[in-house]
């Protein structure tokens, strides 16, 4: 058995799948709790607060405190306030982002402001795409909660942040920030907040580009697992390894 003291969860893919538990995830978190070890989650989803995580989380049979759930919308939120001039932003997204910028102390505008935030957005429409494209060519930095293209739902994919913040940077010819996964700001709020050193923790994920590279550019160990986007023999492909890599999470309980 491994002996980390923060296991970092990403959810989608991982933990479970649309609303649908992964088993063999909630067994092994299940076990943590049992030796008293809290794990941590850790979503690039920005349309969710905090106490909505917490009842998704519930809902596959996980309780889980508050303060052990990061979102990209809270990372961001955190980064934006410290960049904006006139403490005014743009923003195409849902409660989750909406409600960490003001929680932050930030004003949400229709009005051109300097900084645009896109979080995924499930009732995006050609208007809102074409505003956003008119924001940043007016001079707003462009800023994405998190770079995914897609996530995984009961059907296969659909269509992540990223592949809207995209087409607005090719539109308006700019280069997007994204904040969530694969940089490594939100470990590091994790290490700051809870006082972790790198080596006493774990990222844990079934998305390669996203989990893994965060674990890996924030210097902690990985473990991937087969439960979502990138297959194994994928993972096994790239230059830079996870530290381990499983089918389920059952197995590192043997
Ligand atoms: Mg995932």
């Amino acid at each position: 058995m491994l002996a980390y003291k923060a296991y970092c969860f990403d959810l989608d893919g991982t933990v479970y799948r649309g609303k649908m538990g992964i088993e063999s995830a909630v067994q092994f978190i299940h076990h943590l709790q049992r030796q008293g070890i809290e794990p941590y989650y850790l979503t690039n989803n920005s349309s969710k607060t905090r106490e909505t995580l917490q009842q998704l989380l519930k809902s596959v049979g996980i309780e889980a405190p508050l303060h052990h759930i990061y979102s990209s919308s809270l990372a961001t939120a955190k980064y934006v306030a410290t960049i904006c001039k006139n403490n005014k932003v743009n923003v195409v997204g849902e409660a989750g982002i909406r409600t960490a910028l003001l929680e932050e102390g930030l004003e949400i505008t229709e009005e051109q402001s300097d900084v645009l935030v896109m979080g995924i957005d499930r009732q995006i429409s050609y208007e809102k795409l074409v505003k956003a494209s008119a924001y940043i060519q007016n001079g707003a930095k462009l800023i994405g909660t998190n770079e995914d293209i897609k996530f995984p739902n009961e059907n296969g994919f659909a269509p992540g942040n990223g592949s809207f913040v995209h087409l607005v940077s090719n539109v308006a010819g700019v280069t997007p920030l994204f904040i969530g996964k694969p940089s490594p700001v939100m470990l590091q709020i994790i290490a700051d907040e809870h006082q972790f050193k790198k080596e006493e923790m774990v990222m844990i994920g079934d998305n390669y580009d996203t989990d893994i590279l965060c674990g890996i550019h924030f210097g902690c160990d990985t473990i991937h697992v087969n439960t979502g986007v990138t297959p194994t023999e994928i993972v096994k492909q790239q230059a830079q390894l996870p530290t381990y890599c499983v089918e389920n999470l059952i197995e590192l309980l043997k």
